[in-house]
């Protein structure tokens, strides 16, 4: 049989394979089940306005990612990405900025200088640091609390705890300590850009799954949406998909559908029994998103502030973002145990750095599934399965990222590519 490869799952990591695939001649045919791609980073009509069902925020580090966006913006217009130098600011008690030197000296320096914290705190932070990046720590089977033992308490009550809940979407007391130590190296060790912070212009299906589908589409293949596929029958010479409007026969699959949803395709499947066993064990973590309108003249001093005490952990100004005028976005992550009431204590945590003013209108979106729970020792699948024509993509495969957008996007070349040599 030529090769005609489906891919099920619209997201980030599915667009990226299904772009990978039709780029090297193959073809493609991508189902997502909802009406629109982009997954857990998609945009979202709200108000008449378009949001993102999450507020998103990436690191200079993700290669990959940024590498794909960038690709397929029209070269007359590439400011899809707003790119701030790592600063982390949390007035009135605390700013850390990473200045313009090579890495890790950038932060080294930006430690040496934050802005609340004492001499001896700072010494202790740029110590630790210093030994994470030169893999002093082996923090195979640790969390994250244990892992940061050592270090001050205000320390990491400030920085490492805060950038654990939000580089890995879990709490610091169950947090795997060596996938934290590798963003830390990621961010911090190798250029001075990969600690940036990048802001999305434009809404997240716009930045990059509706881009990477008018490609497919340009290059002769084919996007299905509202198309859930309901199961998968891959004893034979081929891998027959079965939706609602019917069943379509090809050569390989790639299975690009969040972790939670790889257990209804794999049962029929033996080959998948071991994945199926992997992911069952994943507890999920939520992220909540609260957007507030205020009144459109008012704008926060800098695009992202951080906040503290809970239940938000950073407050995001989609006025200079997006162009979406006095709308802010409270982030809560690791929200597991968020009240009812979380958007009135999240506005009560900006209003003690400054006043916004009364409130338009406001909307909340729970993800109660925003990503796999990041703890040590996680079972993450390889790409290629036990069946060879079988593929899988998702945030959740091997790799060294916590479930981020750089994850999808690699696993989806990823798998791409590891089809593409066995052809
Ligand atoms: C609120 C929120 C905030 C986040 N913030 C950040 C952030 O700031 N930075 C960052 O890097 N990451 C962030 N993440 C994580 C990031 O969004 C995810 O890691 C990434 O989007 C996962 O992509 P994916 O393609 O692996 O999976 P998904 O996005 O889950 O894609 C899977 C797709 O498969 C489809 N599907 C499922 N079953 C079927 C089926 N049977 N047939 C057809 N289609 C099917 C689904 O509809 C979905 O579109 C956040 C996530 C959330 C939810």
């Amino acid at each position: 049989m030529k090769p005609q490869v489906a891919v099920v799952g619209g997201g980030w990591a599915g667009c990226a394979a299904a772009l990978t695939l039709v780029e090297a001649g193959i073809s493609v045919t991508l189902y997502e089940a909802s009406r629109t791609l982009g997954g857990r980073a998609r945009a979202v009509e709200l108000k008449n306005m378009t949001l993102d069902n999450g507020q998103h925020i990436l690191l200079g580090a993700y290669e990959q990612t940024l590498q794909l966006i960038q690709r397929l913006r029209p070269p007359t217009e590439r400011d899809g990405l707003w790119r701030l130098p790592l600063t982390l600011d949390q007035p009135p008690e605390f700013r850390l900025a990473c200045p313009r030197l090579p890495a890790p000296l950038h932060l080294l320096a930006g430690l040496l200088g934050a802005r609340g914290l004492s001499w001896r705190e700072k010494l202790a932070a740029a110590r630790w640091a210093h030994a994470v990046l030169h893999e002093a720590h082996s923090p195979d089977l640790l969390t994250v609390s244990q892992f940061t033992r050592s270090q001050p308490e205000r320390l990491r009550r400030l920085l490492w705890h805060p950038l654990c809940v939000s580089a890995l979407n879990t709490s610091p007391e169950t947090a795997s300590a060596r996938v934290f130590a590798d963003v830390i190296r990621a961010a911090f060790g190798g250029r001075v850009h990969h600690s940036d912070l990048l802001l999305p212009r434009h809404d997240l299906t716009t930045l990059f799954p509706a881009p990477a589908a008018a490609r497919l589409r340009e290059l002769g293949g084919d996007v299905q949406l509202s198309s859930r596929v309901t199961s998968l029958d891959a004893a034979g010479d081929a891998v027959t998909l079965e939706t609602r409007t019917g069943k379509a026969r090809y050569s390989h699959v790639i299975l690009a559908v969040a972790p939670q949803h790889v257990d209804g395709l794999a049962a029929t499947v033996p080959e998948l029994a071991s994945t199926a066993r992997d992911v069952a064990g994943y507890g999920y973590q939520p992220i909540a998103t609260g957007y507030v309108q205020y009144d459109p003249d008012f704008q926060l001093g800098r695009p992202l502030l951080a906040l503290s005490e809970g239940p938000a952990q950073f407050v995001f100004d989609r006025g200079q973002s997006h162009g979406q005028s006095g709308l802010l976005a409270y982030v809560a992550s690791a929200a597991s145990d968020l009240r009812a009431d979380w958007l009135d204590r999240a506005e009560g945590q900006l209003r003690r750095i400054v006043e916004p003013g009364s409130s338009r209108w406001r909307e909340s979106i729970i993800e109660k599934k925003a990503t796999f729970a990041c703890v040590p020792d996680m079972a993450r699948p390889v790409v290629r399965t036990a069946h060879p024509r079988l593929f899988l993509a998702g945030d959740y495969t091997a790799g060294p990222y916590p479930a981020t957008l750089e994850s999808a996007t690699r696993s989806g070349v990823q798998s791409a590519g590891t089809l593409l040599e066995q052809l």
